[in-house]
């Protein structure tokens, strides 16, 4: 037995823990219909619960994000893979960020239109190329050639967001792009709205997991914010804004208005002020949001991780779905701010 397989034989088995996030926003009870609230819970929940497996039976923090974010991702009730929103020309354009605590790789895409599983395809350039960054038609021709799921880009498409994109458009003035390909055919009545106009203005989703062996990692998919234009790039897929991971500090996953959390580096914020300050990470989310942020007049939050196991999340809208659970303990699901 080598040295340090000896020093990592005698270490103690970390308690697993995952936080994870399915956007922030005008999130009320008063506008909120129970039975769209319990299905948010329940779609927290189930994700969060495939994570928590990875952990439990010994997968790796990365493993976990991966497979709680793939389900985020085809759950249309969140703004990443299925369900994401359009762009101003009537488009799905997804990003997503992945990063691994202990060695401090990183992967990540913009753009993406044909990759079912945004998120994989991040892990993908992460592990299987010599870049850190993909976007558009050349990451889905990637995507492809290392075996991801290449889907048509209707695949994405949902009648709740092209309703909310029109809606958007005609109260900017700005020109409604034909109804894309591949859609099923407009329904002679509006769909019933999940939720209120306005009510999910985010919607992005993100995970932080820490495994048995003590590493870190935070991934982020999201399809950006609606009507966005000329190839628009939020933070999800910025390492450092909106996805961050070291084992030296801790991970983060972010949401809320892209702008904002690049010009802040958010997420490396939250980490530098763990690390350089020894803050407990609560503390470093809530200095972040709270004051850097409000500060510049952004919106949005956070989730965090440390090595040790502090679990943390933190926003300055009036809600963020939201769910965690460590080793032993309860599964925690929250959406409105005045929760628990
Ligand atoms: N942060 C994302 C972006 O700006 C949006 C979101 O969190 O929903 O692209």
């Amino acid at each position: 037995m080598s040295m340090s397989a000896a020093v990592s034989a005698q270490q103690p088995a970390h308690r697993w823990a995952i936080v994870l996030h399915g956007g922030a926003g005008v999130i009320e009870r008063a506008t909120m219909d129970a039975k769209t609230e319990a299905a948010y819970r329940a779609s927290l929940t189930v994700a969060l619960g495939a994570g928590a497996k990875v952990l439990d039976r010994g997968g790796s923090s990365l493993d976990a994000v991966e497979a709680a974010i793939k389900i985020l991702e085809d759950d249309p009730l969140f703004n990443a893979g299925r369900g994401a929103v359009f762009t101003a020309e009537g488009k799905n354009e997804l990003d997503s960020a992945i990063m691994d605590g202990a060695t401090l790789n990183a992967g990540a895409v913009a753009g993406v239109t044909r990759t079912r599983h945004p998120i994989s395809l991040a892990r993908a350039v992460m592990e299987k190329s010599p870049h850190v960054m993909l976007m558009g038609g050349g990451a889905d021709a990637f995507a492809a050639q290392a075996g991801l799921e290449q889907v048509d880009p209707s695949f994405f498409f949902t009648e709740r967001r092209w309703e909310s994109l029109v809606k958007q458009l005609k109260e900017e003035g700005l020109p409604i792009p034909a109804r894309p390909t591949g859609a099923p055919p407009a329904p002679l009545q509006p769909v019933a709205e999940i939720e209120p106009p306005g009510a999910h203005k985010f919607g992005t989703v993100g995970v932080v997991a820490l495994d048995k062996q003590g590493n870190i990692a935070a991934g982020t998919s999201t399809g950006g914010t609606q009507a966005k234009r000329w190839g628009r790039v939020g933070d999800s897929p910025i390492i450092g804004a909106g996805t961050y991971a070291s084992n030296r500090s801790c991970a983060v996953s972010a949401t809320g208005t892209g702008e904002y959390f690049i010009r802040l580096g958010v997420a490396r914020e939250v980490c530098n002020l763990v690390y350089f300050k020894s803050m407990p990470v609560q503390k470093a989310v809530d200095e972040v949001i709270h004051k850097e942020l409000e500060a510049l007049h952004g919106d949005g939050g956070v989730i965090a991780l440390t090595p040790d196991g502090q679990m943390a999340w933190s926003f300055n809208t009036p809600g963020m779905y939201r769910a965690r659970q460590s080793e032993g303990g309860k599964v925690q699901v929250e959406i409105y701010a005045d929760e628990p």
